[in-house]
């Protein structure tokens, strides 16, 4: 028997349309790439992202069409964000930080019929431009009045609005937006998300026992919005009318955290080398000084995309914000699981609790995740290791037209995650490492995360990458990578020595290296990829080997 309920679609029409109503007046604030801040209120912002769909809908978009973004984060990146899919059109973002080369193979993958690109990122677009075949490109120059030749103009084409808009008829399931993997191991891959997937993603995220988001935060969407949907967050600020922050492309620590206090941002979600940055400069002061910035008191930092290490959350902490671990993916939308306590862990000794929240997390509601290794599902005893699957009802079942990648997939319906990682019986989640960063070393694993995790730790460690490299006798041996503190001293031998209290002997790294600065990622993760290229070579002294 079916329920008496209505079949009401959870679209981001229903979210856009519930503005004028309910909170008009709030602000959306922006940093503009150029400089200056923007401000206006989420009436302003209504109107625009109906123009703009409208306006999207006289040039001929089709439903389901893709208009691509090329764009810093601010007011009209978020306009595009649901005017594209009010149209009923796709919003692509574009990573850009991704080689020309690479933003034009994804642009003719997803087909992308229009694109909304910043002025400021012209040249990058210039640099693809002849090998892609876009119908119209509308340029944003935030109201300067002499625009670029040969483009269009994104304020003349919202102009062409006429107030006249009619939502198209749309799925719950139809897609709004769509991403490709940064490509951290691999060639990137579409994701498409349905309207349903970012509503109930949004939903959950907001939830005490996830995010705790609530009208009364002001969230700055700090990840950058053309990676995972900025984290989810924008889509989160608007359904629930928080004040929004757009940081734009200032991303240092001392402009975010000027902007933090400025306009009393309580949430912002980064990867842990932004948060780093911001802690370095907290911390920044003389030995007791009073820290120079005021941050809110209920200030909550979000940390994901790669392991957060536990010596990190614990000076968040000591700096009066509170740091809450996620795990996840492009293909989960991304948030998937979340390292909040539970309420019988409130009275657990201080260095267990830590312990948990350095772990990757509970699943959300309507996600499920498994561990998976030769002998089957492995056991939640926070022991044994393996593949990690999820499935629910914000992860991809597939790539967009990449038929030959439906082995990501398992044949009941689960993504293969490609990282290792236990469960214990809290049911935490805890990622040992990707498959590919894992080091096989005389037939036993080496977790890289953990072995970086501890030499963060270290007070005169600023950032360590820990890479497997080739080694004649133990097929992988470990070597670390590090970058000091300025004005520190640690040598090889105190990181040895600091080290082999926590790990097996045999688990240690074999050789040390330090240098001024690491690799990452066009989305701000340690490339572990660019170290192993880089010390593919790597000679090892004659004592390496693994005892005991
Ligand atoms: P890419 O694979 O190119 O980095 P994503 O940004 O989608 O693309 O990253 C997803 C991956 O990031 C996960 O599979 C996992 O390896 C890593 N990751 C995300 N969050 C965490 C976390 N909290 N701890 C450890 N690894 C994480």
């Amino acid at each position: 028997m079916k329920g008496t309920m209505m079949d009401y679609p959870l679209t981001l029409h229903a979210v856009l349309e519930r503005i004028p109503n309910v909170y008009p007046g709030v602000e959306i604030v922006s940093r503009l790439p150029e400089g200056g801040i923007h401000r206006y209120t989420y009436l302003d912002f209504y109107r625009r992202a109906r123009s703009l769909a409208e306006a999207l809908q006289r040039a001929g978009l089709s439903s389901g069409d893709r208009v691509a973004t090329l764009c810093w984060n601010h007011y009209a990146h978020l306009e595009a964000y649901f005017g594209i899919p009010a149209a009923g059109g796709v919003a692509h973002t574009l990573n850009l930080r991704l080689h020309p080369r690479e933003l034009a193979f994804i642009v003719n993958q997803a087909e992308d019929r229009f694109l909304i690109v910043d002025e400021v990122l012209l040249p990058l677009f210039e640099q693809f431009r002849g090998e892609v075949n876009l119908d119209r490109v509308f340029v944003i120059s935030h109201g300067k009045k002499a625009q670029p030749a040969g483009y269009e103009d994104y304020e003349t084409l919202l102009a062409q609005a006429k107030g006249e808009f009619d939502y198209p008829p749309v799925s719950e399931t139809d897609a709004a937006a769509m991403c490709y993997t940064s490509g951290t191991t691999g060639n990137s891959k579409g994701v498409l998300y349905s309207h349903r997937a970012l509503i109930l993603h949004a939903l959950a995220f907001s939830l005490p026992d996830v995010f705790c988001v609530s009208q009364h935060d002001v969230a700055m969407a700090l990840a950058p919005m053309f990676h995972a949907n900025s984290h989810g967050l924008p889509h989160v600020a608007v359904m629930l009318g928080c004040k929004l922050v757009l940081p734009g492309r200032q991303l240092d620590a001392i402009s975010l955290l000027t902007l933090f206090e400025q306009e009393a941002v309580t949430i912002a979600t980064a990867v842990p080398t932004v948060w780093m940055s911001v802690l370095d400069a907290l911390e920044g002061g003389a030995e007791g000084s009073v820290c120079p910035w005021r941050i809110a008191p209920n200030f909550r930092a979000f940390v994901g995309g790669t392991a957060a290490p536990e010596s990190l959350i614990r000076r968040m902490d000591a700096r009066g914000i509170r740091m809450i671990q996620v795990w996840g993916m492009t293909e989960t939308t991304p948030v998937a699981t979340c390292s909040t306590l539970k309420a019988h862990m409130r009275d657990w000794p201080e260095d267990e609790r830590y312990r948990v929240r350095a772990r990757q997390g509970r699943a959300l509601p309507f996600t499920e995740i498994r561990v998976v290794n030769d002998q089957g599902e492995a056991p939640w005893d926070g022991k044994t290791m393996g593949e990690l699957h999820v499935r629910g009802a914000w992860t991809a079942s597939s790539y967009f037209r990449a038929p030959e990648t439906a082995d990501r997939w398992t044949a009941d319906g689960w993504l293969r995650t490609g990282d290792i990682a236990t469960i214990d019986p809290e049911g935490y989640m805890q990622i040992a490492d990707r498959a590919k960063d894992l080091i096989k070393s005389g037939g036993e694993w080496i977790s890289s995360v953990d072995l970086e995790a501890a030499l963060m730790a270290h007070p005169d460690v600023r950032e360590a990458g820990v890479i497997a490299v080739r080694h004649p006798k133990w097929d992988e041996r470990p070597l670390a990578v590090v970058v000091l503190r300025p004005g520190t001293t640690a040598n090889v031998e105190a990181l040895r020595s600091f080290l082999s209290g926590k790990f097996a002997k045999w688990q240690l790294p074999d050789d040390f290296v330090f240098l001024d600065e690491l690799p990452h990622t066009s989305t701000g993760k340690l490339s572990k990829l660019e170290l192993r290229k880089r010390f593919a070579e790597w000679k090892w002294k004659e004592t390496a080997q693994p005892s005991g």
